[in-house]
């Protein structure tokens, strides 16, 4: 069994599933063992690595060039709450072609696996996730670093490798400290597939809709009664169908209300701003604040507020300002032989986070395939190239300056 292999099978029997309910950081024990695991390894293999109060891995692997800049590796150690992560129990299959059945009966469809006949892929047992999301990148880092140690003749500059937690729950970046990071651009490690290049992400913002209305004894209502309800109705109709996450797709724009809660005296809407182009995030907000107007006019007594508040921007907009951290990139993929396809990811990602506090940093495939679910998982032939790509990065930086 190849290192890089045995690491991802250890990894993923750890359970690190997120839990949104949790007000602990991080939000499940499972992350903070494994990320224990983590350092304890790169000890072992001689770096300086500490885990934080909060979980957080952070090790450097020093460079072999003098001058060169830093840059920062980043996987993130939990897994998705959307399927069970108890009792992980990875299967190696040779696969040969057609629907993949796993041990529990469940199937993957030879469709979703069209082109990896002859390929090594990582499943499930088929009654939890796999969780190669992310510990495949995480697997990724940590066998780069162990290759780069064992060929100290290959020019590589300073890394700073980085395991976050809870990333599935939208807290990856809470606890993370971008001077103590201290480099010019970082790589998220959590990208499907193989050869892809993610450097583009929404803008997003948030709306906050109350519906006030007023509430009294039905039996009383007459003429007094303003229902919050009816308002709600009124609101949400009025927003276009076609703007919505279910008829978009590629670089189109939606609104997206998810949460609705409330009575009659209040009704509270949350509604999803979503665009590549944050100006259009203004237009989205127009649609809005003109559904609530119209409520009122039309549904006397009750009152709509609108609150937009920012969430996360393009992380292209950021990336431009240290544009070698996507050219290298993309030679890096060129060395081992492959054209990398850019894509642009409709939601966020840690990196959108952190290129917009100031470190740029691109997302970079390790092989994951449908992620999130039971049907998960991994190819080792594409988590070994993008070893290999991390291993051409490091040489590309070391002739930076
Ligand atoms: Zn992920």
């Amino acid at each position: 069994m190849s290192n890089l292999l045995e690491r991802f099978c250890r990894y993923v029997k750890v359970e690190t599933t997120a839990d949104e309910n949790s007000t602990t950081y991080p939000s499940t024990p499972g992350q903070r063992e494994l990320g224990a695991l983590l350092a304890a390894e790169l000890k072992e293999m001689g770096l300086e690595a500490h885990q934080d109060e909060h979980a957080v891995v952070i090790a450097t692997l020093p460079g072999n060039v003098e001058g060169a800049p830093t840059i920062a590796w980043l996987a993130h150690v939990d897994t998705s709450p959307e399927a069970p992560g108890k009792g992980v129990n990875p299967q190696v299959v040779e696969y040969k072609g057609g629907d993949l059945t796993l041990k529990s009966g469940l199937v993957i469809p030879g469709e979703d696996l069209d082109g990896y006949a002859g390929k090594t892929l990582v499943t499930t047992d088929g009654t939890t996730l796999l969780g190669a999301d992310d510990k495949s990148g995480v697997a990724v880092i940590m066998t780069a670093v162990e290759r780069l140690l064992a060929d100290p003749d290959r020019p590589r500059c300073p890394v700073r490798v980085i395991f976050t937690c809870d990333e599935e729950i939208g807290r990856g970046t809470d606890k993370l400290d971008i001077e103590a990071i201290d480099a010019v651009c970082a790589y998220t490690l959590d990208g499907e597939s193989e050869g892809l290049i993610e450097n583009e992400t929404f803008s997003a913002d948030v709306a906050v809709v109350k519906v006030k209305g007023r509430n009294i004894h039905p039996g009383l209502a007459y003429g007094k009664m303003v229902n919050a309800i009816r308002g709600a109705a009124k609101f949400l109709e009025q927003l276009p169908p076609q703007l919505s996450p279910e008829c978009t797709k590629d670089k189109e724009a939606f609104l997206h209300p998810y949460v609705l809660e409330g009575g009659v005296a209040e009704v509270g809407l949350r509604i999803l701003l979503r665009s590549f182009h944050t100006p259009e995030l203004k237009e989205l907000a127009d649609v809005l604040h003109a559904a609530a107007e119209t409520t009122m006019k039309e549904i006397v007594g009750v009152t709509v507020e609108v609150n937009i508040q920012e969430q996360y921007r393009n992380m292209a907009e950021y990336l431009a300002k240290e544009p070698r951290a996507v050219a290298l990139a993309e030679k890096a993929y060129q060395k081992v032989g492959m054209e990398p396809v850019f894509k642009s990811i409709r939601g966020g990602t840690d990196g959108s986070r952190l290129s917009e506090l100031g470190l740029p940093t691109p997302n970079l495939s390790t092989g994951m395939h449908n992620f999130h679910c039971e049907a998960e998982f991994a190819c080792l032939d594409e988590m070994e190239t993008a070893v290999s790509v991390l291993l051409e990065l490091v040489t590309l930086w070391s002739a930076e300056r």
